[in-house]
């Protein structure tokens, strides 16, 4: 199961008004990408700066002894890993676990990016895998690190056929360089959130035959992670580890040091000394929804609306799903670009079910439907065009991945059009009735509850802020 589309299960619902602010990166990186390219040096990473991922870490040191003693391992004619693949979400802490392996071998460590090499010049990528392994191979032992592989390790087209020319040298160079060394103490690792598009070229023996995955942290992860981030700053005594740890469900580790270092921000910014509980969930809300306006303009048939359409999401996540928590719902803008939000997290993450997934897209589906029933068909505004963006790629994922759908079967969109290349409108029909079913049954939902979702409604209006307590539904 992808985490991307898990992620959809941590209900951050929000009412969307201003379409503005995107796109704003994009081409930063293009710019970037012409420069920069290599970036080798020795890592001062330990193990220790890692925090859960135990099993990747055992598998790991075995390869940190490797580097340090091949003697021991050629004396055996025993063949270690040329390719280590580290794959998984992003952010979950591939490319620090590869800096810490160099750190703890205490070899010189280089890095590349996969996405450098797209849109290079001709011939320019594959000369640049060869420059690295050479500027590698000067140091006898060392880790080279290639992250995002995707991007030049994609499946090549139909077996033989060749793809886009540049891409497979590149790939051709980087199968080349790594035949081309003996056990001698360099290791490539490799990472990318993508395994299932690589080329299986690069996965065979001799290559990057040990894959390991890293996961999301689980609990007890996320509690290690917190604590280490928590004890690089000063903090109070009576923060709750076991509280945070549950609120950051589906967080990846950089989403957690990122969230301490938000925390600590606000510490500074309100002139503590110490972070406090507040501090951390007040950035826990602020990374996740943005942060509310102090003195939002004010617009009292926004506020209308965004408060129908966030009594609809949270009435219906309550009703369909009443042991997920409602953290907060919110009609105060955010500098998102939300009107309001709701935030829900789930009290267990153990099995995703096909029921899951259906109430997932019903909740997200309800804020929509709130309006419509309050304002009417014709009135109907653009605050779901999250919503929508969500549900439709949640349900394409439902019946084109996870083979829940009844007409679709037990069959994967993605294999079925690359190996018979064909394109699949009867995904797109698929799609639609599945969220067309589900349209009618929240709007059945919410015109039988019609009284309960307007109580909350005006309650919202009259607090701005909602949590689990008020939402007493039935
Ligand atoms: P990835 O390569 O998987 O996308 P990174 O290694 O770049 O992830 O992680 C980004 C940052 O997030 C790290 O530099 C670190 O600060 C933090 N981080 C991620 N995972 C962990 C972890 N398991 N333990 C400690 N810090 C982590
Ligand atoms: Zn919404």
């Amino acid at each position: 199961m992808e985490t991307y589309q898990i992620l959809a299960l941590i209900g951050i619902l929000a009412f969307m008004y201003f379409l503005l602010f995107k796109n704003k990166k994009s081409a930063q990186k293009e710019i970037n990408s012409l420069n920069e390219i290599e970036y080798y040096g020795s890592s001062n990473v330990l193990f220790n700066d890692v925090a859960g991922n135990y099993e990747a870490k055992d598998s790991l040191l075995e390869i940190v002894d490797f580097i340090k003693n091949p003697e021991k391992y050629n004396k055996f004619n025993v063949r270690m890993p040329k390719g280590v693949l580290l794959y998984g979400s992003p952010g979950t802490g591939k490319t620090l676990m590869a800096k810490a392996l160099a750190g703890e071998a205490g070899v010189p460590f280089y890095a590349v990016s996969g996405s450098d090499f797209v849109q290079v010049y001709a011939g320019l990528g594959a000369g640049r895998i060869r420059a690295l392994f050479k500027k590698a191979k000067k140091s006898q032992k060392s880790v080279i690190f290639i992250d995002e592989i995707d991007a030049i390790g994609k499946k090549r087209m139909g077996g033989n056929l060749r793809g886009s020319d540049e891409g497979d040298r590149t790939l051709n160079a980087l199968l080349t360089e790594m035949s081309g060394f003996k056990d001698s103490g360099t290791i490539v690792i490799a990472a990318t959130n993508r395994i299932d598009t690589l080329d299986e070229a690069l996965l065979r023996p001799g290559r990057f035959d040990r894959q390991i995955e890293i996961m999301l942290p689980d609990k007890d992860a996320r509690k290690d992670i917190i604590n280490l981030y928590l004890s690089q700053k000063k903090c109070e005594d009576d923060i709750n580890i076991e509280k945070i740890a549950d609120l950051t469900v589906y967080f990846s580790g950089a989403m957690i040091e990122n969230l301490i270092n938000e925390a600590a921000l606000l510490a500074i910014r309100e002139g503590h000394d110490k972070i406090n509980i507040e501090n951390i969930e007040n950035a826990y809300l602020n990374v996740l929804a943005g942060k509310e306006q102090k003195n939002p303009i004010e617009n009292k048939k926004q506020k209308i609306v965004t408060s129908y359409h966030e009594a609809g999401h949270a009435f219906v996540s309550k009703y369909l799903m009443p042991e997920n928590k409602i953290i907060r719902v919110s009609v105060i803008p955010t500098s998102k670009g939300a009107g309001g939000y709701t935030l829900s997290t789930p009290n267990s993450t153990e099995v995703i079910t096909k029921s899951k997934i259906k109430n997932q897209l019903s909740v997200l589906i309800a804020g929509r439907v709130a309006e419509e029933v309050f304002f009417g068909k014709d009135n109907i505004t653009i605050g779901a065009q999250n919503d929508i963006e969500k549900s439709t790629s949640l349900a394409i994922d439902y019946i084109a991945k996870y083979g829940m759908d009844e007409n679709m079967g037990f069959l994967n969109a993605e294999v079925l059009s690359n190996k018979l290349n064909v394109s699949l409108t009867s995904i797109e029909n698929s799609v639609k009735s599945l969220i067309d079913e589900l349209y009618d049954e929240v709007m059945h939902i919410i015109m039988t509850n019609k009284d309960k979702i307007d109580a909350i409604a005006k309650l919202l209006i009259e607090k701005e802020v909602l949590y689990e307590d008020d939402l007493v539904i039935k």
